[in-house]
This record gives structure tokens, C-alpha cells and sequence, in this order.
């Protein structure tokens, strides 16, 4: 799944070998796929998009957003996005296709469920697309320890009954943050996943805001996580630490194999030395 580190590298990859390209063809919903998800018609796509030429790709959260002219095509976190050059083999299956004037093509795959849509501006009505906009990206400055405190204080006691995993990753707080890069972050902060945040001490929620800019800040100047692939279908170069890569390996600090559980609707990995409940 991409999430905040992999969203701003592909952005950056689309912006660097797409800009100025003309689209020619588009072929939407060729291999049809019970969780794709379109914004009305996919019939409709070449219609919208044809001879529009891609301006520029920003990051929502864990979401891209590419511009061309008055229309816009966003890809949710759980579509593969790839870009072939003219004559290379495309994969057999896809849920989107856009070619360019030069034969080139930027191809969009689901794997469990994803978004691929297109629409015209302003005409897309869905929360994590608004918050993706809306909300500081953890990469600002603006992203501080102020802002951190006010998302935990937001008037809402119930908030501090959370677990980490829960105050981290859901509910859009922090657009781009999943369960993916969750793992990291707190191990880096020596926080468990399932400890409560009412639990955690002034010094633990420093770590955790800490942690949570700086793993972000070099999974993206890393490429993003080694779990994950790029626009030309390369591994991240960001190595993961607690991850589906590293269950059973040591624990870099301690030693402790890495251990996996299911919680919350999903894997946890943490250090169960570094990171006692
Ligand atoms: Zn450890």
C-alpha cells in the first residue's frame, strides 16, 4: 500500500518523466476488477481526458493527484502505478491505461482495492482526497510539536483511550500515515503499538512526535520503503526495520527477533525489547 513517503516520491516521478506529455489514448477497466473503483463511467475516461496534457503531480497523503488541464486523475493508496516507455511490454492485466503522443504509457493496477479515478476539478467528493489536501502533510514545518499536541487534545477525551496504532493510523488524522510506516515510527519512538496514549509520558509523546518526522522525512528522501515500488517498478531504498521483510530477523538495537501480530484489523511488527507493553 503507498502511503505518505511513496505518494511524494511518485509524485515526483510522474512530475519528472510526464510533465508536458500529451495524452493520445485511454483505456479504462480492461480487466475488471471487483474492487476498482471509478469515478462514474470508466467508458467515460477518454472522453475527459484525451489530447489533455499532464501539468503537474501532488501527493495527498498516501493519494497522487495529477492535473491536466481542467480535469484531474487521483489514484488511491492501493493502486500500483507504473510508467512504460514507447514499445515496452505493458502488464496483462490493468484496471487503467493512459498513453501518451510518444507511445509511452502510465498504467494503474489494483491489487486488493483501489481508486482510479478521473473527473473533472473540483467534482470528486471523497474524505481522504479532502484531508489528503486539506490537512499539514507531516513533512512541513508547519508540522510541529504544537500541532502534533492539538491533534491529541482536539477536545475530544476519548482520544487518549486510544492505542498508538489507533491515534497514528486512523481516522485520517494524519493523511498519509498508515499502518505501513506506523511500524517504524514507533519503533523508532520505543513505543508499543497497543500501548494507550493516555499512558504516555510528556518525554514518550516528544519520541513519538520525533520519530514521526524524521522516519517519514527519510523514508521519502530514501525513495520510500523497501516493501513498496516505485513509478518504474523499483524497491524503495528506504530499508524497514519492523516490517513484513523483517518478522523473525534481530531487532537492530537489541537484538530481539521482530515480532508479528495481528491487532486492530491488521499486522503489527514492534520489538517486543525495545518496545515493552
Ligand atoms: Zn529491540
Amino acid at each position: 500500500m503507498l502511503e505518505l513517503p511513496e505518494a511524494n516520491v511518485i509524485a515526483q516521478q510522474v512530475n519528472k518523466s510526464l510533465q508536458g506529455k500529451r495524452i493520445s489514448n485511454v483505456n479504462a477497466n480492461c480487466s475488471p476488477h471487483k474492487f476498482a473503483w471509478f469515478y462514474g463511467e470508466p467508458r467515460n475516461y477518454y472522453q475527459l481526458l484525451a489530447e489533455k496534457v499532464i501539468e503537474k503531480a501532488i501527493p495527498c497523503g498516501g493519494m497522487i493527484e495529477i492535473s491536466a488541464g481542467d480535469a484531474r486523475i487521483l489514484l488511491g493508496d492501493g493502486v500500483g502505478l507504473r510508467y512504460y516507455g514507447a514499445g515496452e511490454e505493458l502488464p496483462v492485466k490493468h484496471q487503467l491505461q493512459i498513453e501518451f503522443d510518444d507511445l509511452s504509457s502510465l498504467v494503474g493496477s489494483v491489487q486488493m482495492y483501489g481508486g482510479l479515478w478521473a473527473f473533472p476539478e473540483g467534482q470528486f467528493d471523497n474524505p481522504y482526497y479532502q484531508a489528503g489536501k486539506q490537512k499539514i502533510s507531516p513533512l512541513s514545518e508547519q508540522f510541529d510539536f504544537d500541532y502534533f499536541g492539538s491533534l491529541l487534545e482536539d477536545g475530544k477525551p476519548k482520544l487518549k483511550s486510544l492505542s498508538a496504532k489507533a491515534f497514528l493510523a486512523t481516522e485520517q488524522r494524519i493523511p498519509g500515515l498508515g499502518n505501513g510506516v506506523l511500524q517504524d515510527i514507533l519503533w523508532a519512538a520505543r513505543i508499543h503499538p497497543k500501548r494507550k496514549m493516555a499512558t504516555l509520558s510528556e518525554e514518550e509523546l516528544h519520541h513519538m512526535f520525533k520519530a514521526l518526522k524524521t522516519v517519514l522525512a527519510e523514508m521519502t528522501a530514501n525513495g520510500g520503503r523497501d516493501t513498496e515500488r516505485d513509478l518504474y517498478g523499483c524497491p524503495g531504498g528506504y530499508k524497514t526495520i519492523a516490517s513484513k521483510n523483517t518478522v523473525d530477523k534481530p531487532c537492530p538495537t537489541c537484538g530481539t527477533l521482530i515480532k508479528k501480530e495481528a491487532f486492530l484489523g491488521g499486522s503489527i511488527y514492534y520489538c517486543g525489547g525495545c518496545q515493552r507493553l
